[in-house]
């Protein structure tokens, strides 16, 4: 049978029309990716959207909603794109996410994108913004350290103005020639913008050259002077990789005591606390040297999850955790660290059951109750599994001798959840 009418996307209804295009359409996941699977499918997608003006209007939010540059060109081609606009939208309202993938060597760019002077009205949508800095960073790391200037080429002019409205920010690959250099980097891209929510930051391989010259036991230079405001988009943190864990804990946290009434965030914690807290966490995630942690520790850390304490409802939570350990601090509004939770391990079923007698374990039990026993008044939970409970109590208090002394050590059994 044949038929002189054409059919068009026009004829199919509206709900069945879009449940195919929800079917060539990638999931979220592999829209963030690269590579050519992607642009192939980004390539059909265009091509559907040129059959007709509908089509278009439903395929271009999946072409532009993320967008990744590689090139100059792709900068300048993409700033005239989110000036155009046709069937009636501007093509920059799609775009929610930028990720730039410097892999080739060139002019600077980047800031071509970040220094937009209007980014609200040509990207109203954007959200999270991803640095990638590949090349031509690409060899031995240590042999190219650079300023955060560097990372723009020869870049003359000041960093890039920050987004306003950044919602998630992730840097890959970013050697730094010193630690003050990474937080200005930082410092340029966040801004304090009381209508955003907190920022997650990942870094992947985000390294510094002059790791040998911080000291837990001062802030770092970087951080004098820096704006407390911005830190609050540091709550959540993810790295991967990165040339350490412990100065991180000064992005979180604020030596600064905020105006009344107290705020949460960042949790205010008294500059002599919060040396000791840094330390306690430079012993237990970065320079732990017990078997499990040589057996198991991945390089990934994360730092955050402050939210209000369950146990402790007027408190601030500061939660630091590796594969092995997990530290969660507990700040009063006031500034001090009023208990540590030391859990000897995080719930993962293949290290609950390879555990060690106390001895062979190596964990330095002293230097724990050192810096443990160095804040005035707080107690410390140490969490052992309760299948090695009764075993390692005895030698625990016994190897803990100041803080069990003086009553603030607490042991206590870390049943698995069901
Ligand atoms: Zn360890």
């Amino acid at each position: 049978m044949t038929s002189d009418t054409t059919v068009t996307a026009r004829h199919i209804p509206q709900e069945l029309f879009a449940t195919i295009i929800r079917h060539l359409i990638p999931p979220e996941h592999q829209l963030f990716r690269s590579g050519r699977h992607k642009k192939r499918l980004k390539r059909e997608l265009g091509q559907c959207s040129l059959v007709c003006r509908y089509w278009a209007i439903h395929c271009r939010p999946a072409i532009f909603t993320h967008i990744e540059l590689q090139t100059p060109e792709d900068a300048y081609r993409l700033l005239e794109l989110a000036k155009t606009t046709s069937l009636g939208i501007s093509v920059g309202m799609y775009i929610s996410d930028v990720t730039i993938r410097a892999t080739v060597s060139s002019l600077p760019w980047i800031h071509l994108i970040t220094n937009t002077t209007q980014p609200r009205d040509l990207f109203p949508n954007m959200n999270s913004y991803r640095v990638y800095i590949q090349s031509p960073f690409s060899g031995p790391q240590e042999m190219k350290p650079f300023a955060p200037r560097s990372a723009f080429h020869s870049l003359p002019r000041s960093l890039p103005s920050p987004l306003k409205h950044l919602v998630s920010l992730e840097l890959k690959d970013l050697r730094f020639a010193t630690f003050a250099d990474f937080i200005s980097f930082l410092d340029s891209l966040i801004t304090p913008d009381h209508g955003s929510r907190n920022a997650p930051l990942s870094l992947h391989r985000v390294t510094w050259a002059d790791h040998d010259k911080l000291t837990p036991l001062e802030i770092p230079v970087a951080f004098r002077g820096v704006r407390r405001r911005w830190k609050k988009y540091c709550t959540n943190i993810v790295a991967v990789r990165c040339t350490a864990v412990w100065p991180l804990i000064w992005l979180q946290v604020t030596a600064q005591r905020p105006r009344p009434p107290p705020t949460r965030m960042p949790p205010f914690v008294h500059p002599a606390e919060t040396y000791r807290l840094v330390a306690l966490v430079q012993i237990t995630m970065d320079e732990c040297e017990c078997t499990a942690c040589a057996e198991h520790k991945s390089e990934r850390v994360t730092l955050g999850e402050v939210e209000p304490g369950k146990d402790f409802p007027d408190c601030t939570t500061l939660r630091i955790r590796n594969t092995v350990h997990d530290l969660i601090f507990c700040i009063s509004l006031d500034g001090h660290v009023v208990n540590i939770c030391f859990h000897l391990r995080v719930a993962f079923t293949a290290i609950w059951q390879s555990d060690e007698p106390p001895e062979s374990l190596r964990l330095d039990w002293t230097a724990l109750d050192q810096r443990a026993a160095a804040f005035n008044g707080s107690m410390l939970s140490v969490w052992i599994p309760d299948g090695i409970y009764d075993e390692y109590e005895p030698f625990v208090r016994a190897h803990m001798p100041m803080t069990e002394s003086h009553g603030r050590l607490k042991l206590e059994r870390e049943v698995p959840e069901a």
